[in-house]
């Protein structure tokens, strides 16, 4: 596979003489050269996405479907170069950026065989009302760097089988193997319909602000998601927010520890605690807190560790940019200067000598109002707290500023349900480390986001519904 990247506009591959590098997390190696989009490539690609809608919104739901089947194939005959390439931008082992390529064909899948159907919504002896749908129009793709191409995807194949034009902008510090599928995806759809653009908060601000997008989906921090509503306001956007998690975890006193550590460890460092519904905030019942902190260290000590080798099968890697590191290298510090009981991990200065390594780090009970517990870490640094009152644990629980996901542990299934729907977020997991289901609608309360997408559910969002009154004589 030739290794250059471009922007794609009405399936024409632009280069651009302003091109950016990414540092691979692992080694900090420059990688390729990525063109930057203009403005008049951004004008160029909305006005052409406008143009395709003309048509593209007239095709019935299997006519698309038809085409997300061959979406899908174009991943699988290429996800060895497109993990290979994911995992050098990303710092992901191979084993992790499979997993990437792997649900991006999944949620393709799925979505070739689920889209919205019509629904009657009243009925009597005089008349019928029936819900259907139709697209919205030029949708903006906004995304983030820790999943690339699962989280592009599911806003890619929801704006196409709704029948919505989509224009996709992956995160500057991720965007090659965006790139790369869209420009192997040329020739599916007609011109227009599927196109993408590198660049960073200007190229966002654009996409926000400008009329010919009639809706923005968006994934990120809450601090940009805020920004992101603002502009859409000015005219009146559709937007979806899939914003930044908190997400606490509860053991219940009667958890079986053999498979909840685990669990919990994979909660917690996947991807090194870069999931947004990773377990971010471990409340741990006080009669088996010293047993299950003794286990949990010693199960992230060994299945943790740091691997340089990028083909070593470990779901653990560096943190994937400069500026993550430091932000989660600052909340460490922040953890050291206050005297908080680091029990594994710590170090922040350069582990391997080069790259964005940070160790799995551990916290023993660091205080409730403490950075680490109140502010969303993003990285391989847990606290782990301890309970005894249900009530107190579900008010610590229940975040003022973030709600996207949560888990619980317990060997009673029903007291385990009882717990989970006290919890206010998004999705709750039980007795299971937190991973979405593209089957399952995904949204965050509270400041964690606003709408959600996946599932049949989530296509609503990228569709108006339109009521037929239609009267029975
Ligand atoms: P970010 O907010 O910094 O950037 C996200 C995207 O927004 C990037 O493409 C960026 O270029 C763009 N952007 C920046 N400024 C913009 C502006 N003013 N207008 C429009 N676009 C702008 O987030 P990030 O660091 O890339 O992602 C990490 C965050 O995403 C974490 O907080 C994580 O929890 C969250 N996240 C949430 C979900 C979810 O589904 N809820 C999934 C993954 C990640």
């Amino acid at each position: 596979m030739q290794i250059q990247f471009y922007n794609v506009i009405a399936d024409e591959l632009r280069g651009s003489s302003n091109v950016h590098t990414v540092p691979d997390p692992r080694t900090e190696e420059e990688l390729w050269p990525c063109p930057i989009a203009t403005n008049a490539d951004f004008e160029d690609a909305v006005k052409a996405a406008q143009a395709a809608f003309e048509t593209w919104s007239q095709t019935t739901v299997a006519e698309r479907q038809a085409l997300l089947v061959k979406l899908a194939e174009v991943l699988k005959d290429n996800a060895d170069d497109l993990a290979s390439i994911l995992s050098r931008e990303s710092g992901k082992s191979k084993i992790l950026a499979n997993i990437d390529v792997g649900a991006a064909i999944a949620q393709s899948l799925y979505y070739s065989k689920t889209a919205l159907e019509d629904e009657v919504q009243f009925e009597d002896d005089n008349v019928k009302v029936v819900a259907t749908h139709f697209p919205i129009g030029v949708v903006g793709a906004i995304c983030p760097w820790n999943f690339p191409l699962i989280l592009s995807n599911i806003k890619v194949v929801s704006a196409l089988v709704t029948g919505n034009c989509v224009i996709v902008k992956p995160s500057p510090f991720t965007p090659y193997a965006v790139m790369k599928w869209v420009e192997l995806s040329r020739g599916i759809f007609p011109p227009g319909v599927f196109q993408v653009l590198n660049g960073g908060a200007d190229l966002g601000a654009l996409m926000t602000s400008h009329p010919g997008i009639g809706k923005i989906s968006f994934t990120g921090t809450i601090a940009t998601g805020k920004r992101v509503m603002a502009s859409c306001a000015k005219t009146l956007k559709k937007v979806t927010l899939e914003l930044a998690g908190n997400d606490a975890c509860i053991v219940l006193p009667d958890a079986d520890l053999d498979k909840t550590v685990p669990s919990v460890a994979s909660g917690g460092f996947f991807n090194a605690g870069q999931v947004c519904v990773a377990s971010k905030r471990i409340y741990v019942h006080e009669s088996i807190y010293a047993e299950f902190l003794d286990r949990l260290v010693k199960e992230v000590e060994a299945g943790y560790a740091i691997k340089e080798d990028l083909t070593a099968p470990s779901v653990f890697g560096p943190v994937d940019n400069k500026m993550q590191y430091d932000i989660v290298k600052g909340i460490i510090e922040d953890c050291k200067k206050n005297g908080y009981n680091i029990v594994t991990g710590g170090k922040t200065d350069s582990v391997t000598g080069k790259g964005f390594w940070l160790p799995p780090t551990i916290v023993s009970n660091p205080p409730e109002d403490s950075l680490l517990v109140q502010e969303e870490q993003f990285g391989p640094v847990l606290p782990i707290l301890s309970w005894s009152d249900e009530d107190d644990v579900i008010k610590r629980a229940n975040l003022s500023n973030a709600g996207l996901g949560a888990s619980v542990y317990s060997s009673n299934l029903k007291e385990a349900e009882r717990v989970a729907r006290r919890l206010e977020a998004g999705s709750v997991w039980i007795n299971q480390s937190e991973r979405p289901n593209f089957g399952a609608f995904f949204s965050g309360v509270k400041d964690s986001g606003f709408g959600g997408e996946m599932g049949k559910q989530g296509l609503l969002s990228y569709s108006y519904t339109k009521c037929l009154h239609i009267p029975k004589n």
